[in-house]
């Protein structure tokens, strides 16, 4: 859940097509390849805000840190720099400050970098998401630590090699949204009954007639190493949501912090005179994912047991791929950036006195959704009739990142990944930005969840297909400025 923190402010920020100088073929042939990692910690003090459900919950304990994660290669000309936060989502006018810091500080420019989220449930608000605010403290402390932990990443770069990988883990992702039998889905905040699918529907629910989408089960990894053959980082990039662990109220890093203490554990070596392996688990397109098995029923021995075995799951599956990579040593990078306008359903004047009639009888704390989505509808008043975000393309030699700026849903990524030119493709969600979810044009008819309008769904159908088409044009741009290798 998300929403469109600091789109009115610094929304033009990118030109409408920002690209890398590119490495020419000599530069390519005599160029070292070089990286670096580090990671910081974000963890923000206990009594924040946490992000993730529908009432705002304030932290009482830290089951494990938020980390800030970066990776920094470069090939000789060009400098990429990937960071990956345990963050709910990042709003753009972070990602724009802390972008303008490491261009500052590391002149690294803003298309060659990527901030993303992992989407964890249990970190801080780091945007207003639904009835939990951000500290503005905080958000500036965060956004030092992100240009830092590059500044740390560049400090750690040597001679490397680099590789890609593909794997598969198909039993912990499920589309999330289910066709259910006429008349069995329960009506929308708004009282109306035209949703055709219900997300989580709840364990052996009879209703239930099928999932109404599908999953990506792919887990693609960019492992890159010291010419030492000791490791420096491993990216992964794995569809699913979340999954959160303890009472809600504990600060976690989720199965994606999880993920990484195991593969620094896995495939990290200790080498007092090197700098520590960093994993960093980057969210595919999963708006429409996760890890409930409608079938059959979770019971949990301790509270953080199902997250540390999809953790385990999807390290063991990274470690099996770790095994096949392929490393080389030129690798031509190259960053670009495309600016896309979206569109928002601002609600009526009559919704909107509608709402305001519903919260006038509420409590203090808005608890029902009719009450929730009330609020969000005379916030939505005040957002801008458009917004401006960006869709990235990194290329890693052969491999491509594609970023979609929010929750975007599973069909994105597939669909991605079926046309781009790239050998490996890896499609980051939250990247960048956050517009909350991303529904595609099929999924704004089915209804659901996802659709209903909030700050964490502003978007007017067929938002997400302007993104893809502006995620592929820009693969195609860098794939043809490559010289289609
Ligand atoms: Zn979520």
């Amino acid at each position: 859940m998300k929403s469109v923190f600091g789109l009115f402010g610094t929304i033009l920020m990118f030109a409408v097509l920002v690209t890398a100088s590119i490495p020419t073929a000599s530069a390519q042939d005599t160029s070292v390849f070089r990286a670096g990692a580090a990671k910081l910690d974000i963890t923000p003090p206990l009594g924040c805000s946490l992000a993730g459900h529908l009432v705002d919950r304030k932290a009482t304990h830290v089951h494990d840190p938020l980390h800030a994660r970066s990776l920094v290669m470069e090939d000789g000309k060009t400098k990429i720099a990937i960071v990956i936060c345990d963050l709910i989502g990042i709003a753009q006018s972070e990602v724009s400050e802390a972008k303008r810091l490491i261009s500052e500080q590391t002149g690294i420019p803003p298309e060659c970098v990527l901030i993303a989220g992992t989407h964890t449930h249990t970190g801080p608000a780091p945007e207003p998401c639904l009835q939990s605010d951000p500290d503005p403290e905080y958000l500036k402390f965060l956004v030092v630590r992100i240009a830092d932990s590059v500044r740390c990443a560049i400090n750690n770069l040597r001679p490397a090699r680099a590789g890609w990988g593909l794997g598969h883990e198909e039993r912990m992702v499920f589309n999330r949204r289910y066709f259910m039998k006429p008349g069995t889905v329960p009506p929308d905040p708004w009282g109306r009954t035209e949703d055709q699918v219900k997300m989580n529907p709840g364990y052996e629910n009879p209703n239930v007639v099928k999932p109404a989408g599908p999953v990506d089960p792919d887990l693609t990894i960019l492992a890159v190493q010291d010419t030492d053959g000791y490791p420096i980082a491993v990216l992964g990039n794995y569809a699913l949501h979340y999954v959160g662990g303890g009472n809600g109220l504990e600060i976690s890093a989720d199965y994606f912090g999880q993920w990484c203490r195991i593969m620094e554990q896995s495939w990290g070596k200790y080498d007092e005179s090197k700098p520590p392996c960093v994993a960093l688990l980057s969210n595919g397109c999963s708006g429409n994912i996760n890890n409930v098995d409608i079938h059959q029923k979770l019971i949990q021995p301790h509270p953080y047991h199902q997250m540390n075995r999809v953790a385990q799951a999807v390290a063991d599956e990274a470690m099996r791929v770790l095994g096949g990579i392929t490393y080389r040593e030129s690798i031509p990078l190259q960053g670009a950036l495309e600016t896309v306008e979206l569109g928002i359903r601002k609600p009526s004047s009559t919704e909107v006195q509608e709402a305001q009639e519903i919260l006038k009888k509420a409590g203090p704390e808005l608890k029902d959704l009719p009450e929730i989505y009330a609020r969000e509808t005379v916030l939505m008043a005040e957002m801008p009739e458009k917004i401006s975000t960006t869709v990235q393309a990194i290329r890693i030699g052969d491999a491509v990142i594609a970023t979609f700026p929010g929750e975007a849903f599973v069909e994105l990524g597939l669909e991605i990944k079926k046309k781009s030119q790239f050998e490996r493709t890896f499609c980051v969600e939250l990247a960048n930005d956050d517009v909350g979810y991303i529904p595609t044009e099929e999924a704004y008819k089915l209804g659901g969840y996802e659709t209903w309008r909030a700050r964490s769904s502003p978007l007017q159908p067929g938002s997400a297909e302007k993104l893809l088409a502006a995620a592929l044009a820009l693969l195609n741009t860098v794939h043809e400025s490559s010289g289609g290798r």
